[in-house]
């Protein structure tokens, strides 16, 4: 088993609390709802939680996929909860949120990968609170199209879907997923005419140039924002940080997506695909 290593300064965040955070936490308990900030053990949940926004998990808390680097539990999922868009909907409407982020488990063994329930879920925000912008961070489709068209076109602002790392790493960290099917996917949805978003974690091993490499894949098939964040192992069952990639060697990473022509990079130690969604709508 892999030692730990020791967080540097600027990975220490405070803990979350505050009365704005009490509130988020109550009514997503109330509304049985799940979050990925709870369920990635997410270290900006003060701040986001503080400020009013949270990232919903739909389609349940249990996932078909087990990428080494992510805290969902892995299984075989038992509910299908068509009541969860509702509930979902009206949280967001009694949150009072500006920006809301969407985000689901991958239910593979749906024939839909959970289409319909991404769908309705979108249109009913959009229904209740129409200023609400709308972010769906949604799942690998596995190459089925028209499933990836009804999930997004309910209306929503922003469609992301996540690489997650350099092609060279993921037989290692995301063994369920094609490097060449979700770039695929990020084209699709561009070409669908949405404002196209991806994110991928950094301090798994990857080199420079494998960074420039995935910068150009993304650029090549129109992605318009890219987050670049700082993996962190959650459990030490999960897969250990190969290193802490300092503040300078992010801002480089910035500088260079942007340099590349990218619309907006958030790259940083704390940067998650979720993190100032609102400033990149
Ligand atoms: Fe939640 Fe995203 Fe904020 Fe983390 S960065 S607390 S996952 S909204
Ligand atoms: Fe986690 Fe998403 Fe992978 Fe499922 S598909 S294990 S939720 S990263």
């Amino acid at each position: 088993k892999s030692e730990r290593k020791r967080k540097p300064d600027w990975l220490r965040v405070k803990l979350p609390i505050g009365p704005e955070y009490k509130k988020v936490r109550a009514l997503v308990d109330e509304y049985k709802l799940n979050t990925i900030c709870q369920s990635g053990n997410c270290p900006n949940m003060g701040e986001c939680w503080g400020a009013g926004t949270a990232t919903f998990m739909i389609l349940g808390n249990t996932c078909t996929r087990s990428c080494s680097f992510c805290a969902v539990k892995t299984g075989r999922p038992t509910e299908y909860d068509v009541d969860e868009p509702r509930r979902v909907a009206e949280a967001i409407e009694l949150m009072q949120v500006k920006h809301a982020v969407l985000t689901s488990v991958n239910r593979d063994e749906l024939k839909d990968r959970g289409a319909e329930i991404w769908y309705q879920t979108v249109s009913q925000i959009k229904e209740r609170t129409p200023q609400t912008t709308i972010e769906t961070l949604i799942p690998d489709v596995r190459g089925n199209w028209d499933a990836l068209y009804r999930m997004i076109e309910g209306g929503q602002e922003v469609v992301s879907h996540n690489m997650e790392t350099v092609r060279e790493l993921y037989r290692k960290v995301r063994p369920q997923g094609k490097y060449e099917r979700s770039l695929e996917e990020l084209r699709r949805i561009k070409e669908f005419g949405k404002r196209t978003k991806t994110g991928f974690m950094v301090g798994l091993g990857e080199t420079e140039e494998q960074v420039e490499k995935i910068l150009d894949d993304l650029l090549e098939v129109g992605v318009d924002v890219v987050t670049i964040g700082q993996y962190l192992q959650p459990t030490a069952m999960h897969l250990a940080v190969d290193s802490f990639v300092t503040p300078d060697t992010f801002a480089h990473y910035k500088a260079m997506g942007l340099e590349k022509g990218f619309d907006y990079v958030e790259s940083g130690p704390l940067v998650r695909s979720s993190y100032h969604a609102e400033r990149h709508i």
